[in-house]
């Protein structure tokens, strides 16, 4: 008991039972979210490198050292705010587990929408060509060409980083219908077309306040942020992607809560039809697809 008392004194876990150690890390992490006990459990895990499931079944069990160490150190990085996807290197997305780091933006459960509605699209598994811009960690390309796995994915970055990244994620995950290319948007795609063309662009307005909350404050700015209120991106794309689909072939894109209706304008403008907004679970208008007929 004074070991506890000690360790804990000292914001240390060493010695502790793995129980202790956890009822003690969520007291502290109670400042950083709304689930200090889940995000205690994912940090030990992620130190021990055992199961969630593994840990509670040990609760009497003494940490050790080296785990100690570990666990103290990813406890101190999520109190100074760093994303839990970051500290253990991954997230999962439609059910499988990406890896991701500082160079690209962690998954985002709403992004899965963007997989339903785009899956909707290709009932089948033709041969169809996609392409998905600003892809990131790769999640929405290599989701893709997994669910349709007759399908040729082409899957741009403008960050070389994150385009490693999304390779790595791709091989793991054996996405071998998923090529990338280094670019910026369309730009160096010649007359290549393709019957889809989607993306999760940055949306976010430079002023947004939200940018000073949470982990989107560890998140790389040009993943996030676009000029012109936050449609910069959006607005290129659109302009972009007219020269790049097949007659029938669709735009999909993700947008912000409070941007459908500019973007329904947007892809008016530039020609698109059968034009749609879908909401996320909160209700939100987050992605808006347009078709093009001529
Ligand atoms: N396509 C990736 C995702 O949806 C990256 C998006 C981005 O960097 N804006 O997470």
């Amino acid at each position: 008991m004074m070991s506890v008392k000690l360790a804990t004194a000292m914001n240390t876990t060493a010695g502790c039972t793995i129980s202790t150690a956890l009822i003690e890390a969520a007291k502290r992490l109670h400042s950083t979210g709304d689930a200090p006990h889940l995000e205690a459990q994912i940090l030990l895990s992620h130190a021990m490198s055992k199961p969630r499931a593994w840990l509670l079944a040990h609760g009497r069990e003494t940490l050790d050292a080296d785990c100690a160490k570990h666990f103290d150190h990813l406890l101190e990085e999520r109190l100074c705010g760093l994303p839990i996807a970051y500290l253990i290197g991954s997230r999962e997305f439609w059910s499988r587990n990406f890896h991701v780091a500082p160079a690209v933006l962690i998954p985002r459960p709403e992004t899965e929408h963007l997989i339903e509605a785009a899956l909707e699209i290709f009932g089948d598994d033709g041969a169809h060509r996609i392409a998905d811009l600003g892809t990131g960690s790769g999640i929405i390309a290599i989701t893709l060409g997994l669910e349709r796995p007759c399908s040729h994915i082409l899957a741009t970055d403008i960050s070389a980083d994150a385009l490693a990244i999304a390779q790595g994620n791709a091989q793991r995950l054996g996405a071998s219908n998923v090529e990338f290319r280094h670019t910026d948007w369309l730009s160096g795609f010649g007359n290549e077309s393709f019957d889809l063309i989607i993306s999760n662009p940055p949306y976010i307005a430079e002023d947004d306040r939200h940018l000073h909350e949470g982990d989107v404050r560890f998140e790389p700015r040009h993943a996030l942020v676009a000029e012109e209120n936050g449609l910069c991106a959006l607005r290129t794309i659109i302009m972009q992607a007219r020269q790049h689909l097949r007659v029938g072939g669709w735009l999909m894109l993700e947008h912000g809560y409070d941007q459908a209706a500019a973007i329904t304008n947007l892809l008016r403008e530039y020609g698109y039809c059968a034009i749609e907004s879908r909401a996320d679970f909160a209700g939100h208008m987050r992605l808006t697809m347009g078709r093009q007929d001529s």
